[in-house]
């Protein structure tokens, strides 16, 4: 749905990013990433359920071979404060050992969640995992794990759109926007 679909506009204060500045960097990336795995084979694992988008446009952008795989964790609730609990949800399909993972994100935000799964990654015997996301919250830069690939570096606000939700809602959303402090106080 586009931001004229959302009941009242008003819930959406301010449109980060259009769907087409989303497609603009994400093709970016890819060709980043294509250099950077040329060669080698490359597994992407998506963080159910926030990178479907993410993933979907990311992986069509690539113009080389990709397997693709999910976990789900949750982190949130349905509110807009990290809880800093990591639970595995739905775990991987695939046996990571000597494989180049690289995990896809929608955003890090306190980056407890992305710290946790790395770790968990790497002690499954993978050739290398390296992380993108499309967004990133100024909290993140602080913490101790390295992001490869970032689309945004976005002000700390909650955002919703294009995969990321709140209460489950405005994940089909095709832009990405700043939710309205009314909706959810
Ligand atoms: P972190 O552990 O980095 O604080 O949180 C990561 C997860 O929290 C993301 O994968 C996402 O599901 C959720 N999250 C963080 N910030 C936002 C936001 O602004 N909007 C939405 N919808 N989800 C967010």
């Amino acid at each position: 749905m586009d931001r004229q679909h959302v009941e009242s506009e008003l819930d959406l204060e301010q449109t980060l990013f259009t769907e087409d500045e989303i497609l603009a960097r994400l093709r970016e990336m890819a060709a980043q990433i294509e250099a950077d795995y040329e060669g080698k084979d490359l597994l992407l694992v998506g963080v159910l359920k926030g990178a479907v988008m993410v993933m979907a446009d990311l992986a069509r952008s690539l113009d080389r071979h990709v397997e693709m795989d999910w976990m789900a964790i949750s982190s949130y609730g349905s509110g807009t404060t990290s809880s800093g609990v990591v639970r595995i949800l739905k775990d991987l399909d695939t046996d990571l050992t000597g494989r180049h993972v690289l995990i896809v994100e929608d955003i890090i935000d306190t980056g407890l969640t992305l710290s946790w799964l790395v770790a968990n990654l790497r002690s499954r015997g993978p050739a290398s995992v390296e992380i993108a996301t499309l967004l990133r919250k100024p909290e993140a830069l602080q913490m101790d794990v390295d992001v490869t690939y970032v689309g945004f570096d976005i002000p700390n606000a909650f955002v919703v759109g294009y995969g990321l939700d709140y209460a489950e809602q405005y994940r089909n959303l095709r832009c990405i926007g700043t939710l309205a402090p009314h909706v959810y106080s």
